[in-house]
């Protein structure tokens, strides 16, 4: 095989990462040779694999037919302006739905049984119980009804919540009332009490979660942003949380990750801080499904997982 034709380059401002998917690379796809953006036969690549992109990276790539994310998210090429206007696939990985599962299962299980309360209540050496109800009487709304969150959404009606769900396009999920567009955002949001945000950063969605939103959610409802930091307007947060309209929040994503110390969010009273931890493909799998694609580029067979460049997702 011709190294040079079976290129593929990495790309990312995250120098381990880098490390560890060239590594990868070479356990689970050896077909392939990856190298960095500063090797010479970078020039050759077909398909760059990307993870925030340092600008001008990418348009500095004359074979480039074919830009993979390696996540499951798009936004972050948008960090590269020079990002030409090619086919975007991303990964689409079964251990995402997994890890994105747990993590919501925890927060769920957290607000619906009071353990925020119960948390500050020890602080207090105070004996207080909350509130217990069946899990059929809270609202759960998962927005965005994709690979991740219709996993989400199906998992927590099994469990016997109040779910719903909200997309773009209508939906077919059993035991999910589901809403539609615009129209639909609304009553979709009405009375909710814990919303759990799976959308995809884009420009309809940025500041999605915000005033607008916080005051249809029932009265001292919670927040889970597993989305990206673009989709929270922090001052509406701030001002939802010291009205009591929102009792708790808990975020993993952050617009500046790793978030800075000084940071307002860190000590916010309600707003419980995760690194980006919901979910990730792993290493193995991006490198599995990056080869697939280029061999299906290079055999002229449909890319698989394809995002749609003007949707944003
Ligand atoms: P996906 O499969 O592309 O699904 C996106 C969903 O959002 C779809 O249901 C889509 O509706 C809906 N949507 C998009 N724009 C909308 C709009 N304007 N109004 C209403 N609904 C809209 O994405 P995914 O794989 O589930 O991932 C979702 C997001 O999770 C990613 O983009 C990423 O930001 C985030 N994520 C976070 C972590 C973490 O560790 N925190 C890990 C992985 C992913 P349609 O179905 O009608 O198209």
């Amino acid at each position: 095989m011709n190294a040079d034709i079976n290129t593929v380059v990495l790309l990312s401002r995250d120098t381990l990462l880098l490390k560890q998917l060239q590594a990868a690379f070479a356990r689970s796809a050896p077909q392939l040779t990856a190298v960095l953006a500063d090797d010479s036969r970078a020039a050759h690549a077909q398909m760059a694999a990307c993870w925030f992109p340092l600008p001008g990276s990418l348009g500095a790539l004359p074979n480039l037919q074919v830009i993979h994310s390696v996540a499951a998210g798009i936004d972050h090429l948008d960090h590269d302006p020079s990002c030409p206007d090619l086919p975007i696939c991303r990964v689409v990985d079964p251990g995402h739905r997994q890890g994105m599962t747990e993590y919501v299962r925890w927060a769920v299980i957290h607000y619906h049984r009071g353990f925020d309360q119960v948390l500050s209540h020890q602080r207090e050496q105070r004996w207080e119980r909350p509130l217990q109800r069946a899990a059929g009487q809270f609202k759960v709304g998962v927005m965005g009804l994709g690979s991740l969150g219709s996993a989400i959404a199906l998992d927590l009606a099994a469990a016997g919540y109040d779910v719903r769900g909200w997309a773009r396009r209508s939906k077919d999920l059993p035991g999910v009332r589901t809403f539609a567009g615009a129209d639909g955002l609304n009553p979709f949001l009405d009375g909710v009490e814990l919303l759990i945000n799976l959308l995809p950063l884009t420009s309809e969605t940025r500041g999605i979660l915000g005033r607008a939103t916080f005051d249809r959610l029932a009265n001292g409802a919670a927040l889970v942003n597993c989305g990206r930091g673009g989709h929270l307007n922090i001052d509406d947060l701030e001002q939802a949380l010291a009205r009591g309209q929102l009792r708790g929040a808990l975020l993993d994503v952050f617009e500046q990750e790793p978030l800075p110390v000084d940071h307002r969010l860190w000590s916010m009273p309600g707003v419980t801080i995760t690194p980006h931890m919901a979910s990730a493909a792993s290493h193995d799998c991006i490198a599995e499904q990056v080869a697939e694609n280029f061999r299906r580029l290079n055999s002229g067979e449909p890319l698989l997982n394809c995002a749609d460049r003007l949707l944003g997702y």
